[in-house]
């Protein structure tokens, strides 16, 4: 250890519960983090901590700071690393487990996670750290999502220090503060499944039925076997939270198995983007040559992922037949979600799902001269209140006039005149002005690497509430730069 640790941190407010550390030690390793020096915060989410019941001041304090880097120990936390496994690209790539996360324990019903805080038994051939740019767009990415009110981890702060770490570069360390209600992933239930310790894996699902899916107890549907619920609860919030993904141009770069929660949240952001111009095969992760986690082929992704889950579940489960009717749910509730998300993105009244035909010729269009996915529902939503033909804000957005003016004219048979105001409204509640696009976090990536915070805090502050105007932060919402498409994304993080 190259400086002795700090002294524990007293009277921090958080009252811990340790639901997941009373498993046992066959689903965790005692860990402790290991020190970096000179931190300095990066950002840090107040709404966050106030959620979390932290002191007001928490964000200011020293202790804190040496706290969320795993300089000092929270008091009453028991640091540890679980173990799980996963498919990798379609691939068993057996045990993984948390390689660089050090979970504290749980406060307010929600886990912290210390991400990049050091080696672990399950560092393989990694250094157990993350640095500053990738743990930058996980923060930022975190609470943009939450702000778009898609089910993720959150992230409490970023703090930084000048170690270095070596990636394909020199680049310094940063230690990200996550927060989730469980960090459990289709992996962990893959892990005791494929491990054979089955005695494991029934006292793992016992535990996530009973702490997040106690419906499941009681349900008569599926022969009335809690499993085969638990599987068709997992299936619907996944595939309400792609639908939900896909309708504002998410694409999250590496869905392995073992980066899908079991809470159907977004979690472990490493090469996401948020799409500027639409090109559904669009591929976002440069480490994926093959394209598998094209944006177009996330929702069968997740199906082929629930598939592992539902095959890690098998030894619990005799009738496997009703358990593939569960997976199989995903064939209707998925386009149904989408539809309902689309729906909305058109501005009709909540309930109806999107004419089929009126989305996809627009999405064509998109597509066909790859116009900005954001951009695009912004205008398009702000045009709804007048539809003014003078307003040419949607139509200079496309090459294709005719085809434009077409579609718009369709499109305003949606909604009588009378309805237009209210249409609007609605679709300027669920079509962001603002998103984290690549090029933002890029130059707020490079800021910070010269000491100045105060892009990373600007950019929190529209994204936390991505449907709200901020016009002092208008430039967050113009097109991307010219070299914006030249920015390399991989899984090095
Ligand atoms: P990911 O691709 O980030 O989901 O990571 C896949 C696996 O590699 C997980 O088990 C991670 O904990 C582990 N891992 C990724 N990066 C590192 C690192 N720098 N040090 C240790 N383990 C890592
Ligand atoms: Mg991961």
């Amino acid at each position: 250890m190259p400086f002795p640790p700090a002294p524990p941190v007293l009277d921090h407010g958080l009252s811990w519960q340790h639901h997941f550390a009373a498993l046992g030690e066959r689903f965790y390793v005692p860990m402790q983090s290991a020190p970096m020096p000179a931190p300095y915060w990066v950002g840090h989410s107040a709404a966050l901590g106030a959620e979390l019941g932290l002191p007001p001041q928490w964000m200011h304090s020293d202790s804190w700071l040496q706290a969320l880097c795993g300089n000092a120990e929270l008091e009453g936390s028991k640091p540890l690393s679980s173990v799980y496994s996963g498919h990798q690209f379609g691939v068993w790539a057996g045990q993984l487990g948390d390689g660089r996360a050090i979970l504290l324990g749980e406060a307010a019903g929600m886990e912290l996670q210390l991400k990049g805080a050091g080696l672990t038994p399950f560092s393989r051939m990694g250094d157990g750290r993350a640095v500053l740019r990738s743990s930058i767009r996980e923060f930022l990415c975190s609470e943009a999502m939450h702000g778009l009110g898609i089910p993720t981890t959150r992230a409490l702060s970023v703090v930084g220090s000048d170690m270095p770490v070596r990636r394909e570069t020199m680049e310094t360390a940063a230690v990200v503060t996550r927060v989730a209600p469980s960090f459990i992933r289709f992996g962990h239930f893959e892990h005791f499944c494929h491990s054979n310790q089955h005695e494991a894996l029934k006292v793992l699902a016992d535990y996530v039925i009973d702490r997040y899916y106690p419906a499941c107890r009681g349900d008569s549907r599926w022969g009335g076997n809690p499993y085969i619920a638990f599987v068709a609860a997992v299936t619907e919030r996944t595939a309400h939270m792609v639908a939900h993904w896909q309708s504002v141009g998410f694409c999250h770069g590496v869905m392995n198995t073992d980066n899908m929660s079991i809470l159907g949240l977004t979690i472990d952001y490493g090469p996401f983007q948020f799409m500027d111009g639409y090109n559904p095969a669009h591929i976002c992760n440069h480490s994926d040559q093959e394209g598998r986690y094209a944006f177009r082929k996330q929702p069968q992704i997740a199906y082929w992922n629930l598939f592992c889950l539902g095959q890690a579940m098998v030894p619990l489960v005799e009738d496997q037949q009703t358990l593939i009717a569960a997976l199989e749910t995903f064939q209707t509730i998925y386009p149904r979600a989408l539809a309902l998300r689309f729906a909305a993105k058109l501005g009709l009244p909540e309930g109806t799902e999107a004419p089929t035909e009126l989305l996809e010729s627009i999405l064509q269009l998109l597509a066909s001269e790859s116009v900005d996915f954001t951009i695009f529902w912004r205008r398009l939503s702000h045009w709804t209140a007048a539809q003014d033909p003078a307003d040419a804000s949607v139509r200079d957005l496309f090459l294709n006039r005719d085809g434009i003016d077409a579609w718009l004219s369709s499109f305003a048979n949606l909604h009588t005149p009378p309805d237009r105001q209210s249409a609007s409204r609605r679709m300027l509640q669920v079509n962001p002005k603002f998103v984290l696009r690549n090029h933002l976090g890029e130059l707020a990536i490079r800021a910070a690497r010269q000491k100045d915070f105060g892009m990373v805090a600007d950019l929190l502050k529209v994204l936390q509430s991505p449907c709200d105007e901020h016009p002092e932060h208008a430039a967050f919402a113009d097109f991307p730069p010219d070299w914006a498409p030249s920015i390399e994304i991989s899984c090095s993080s």
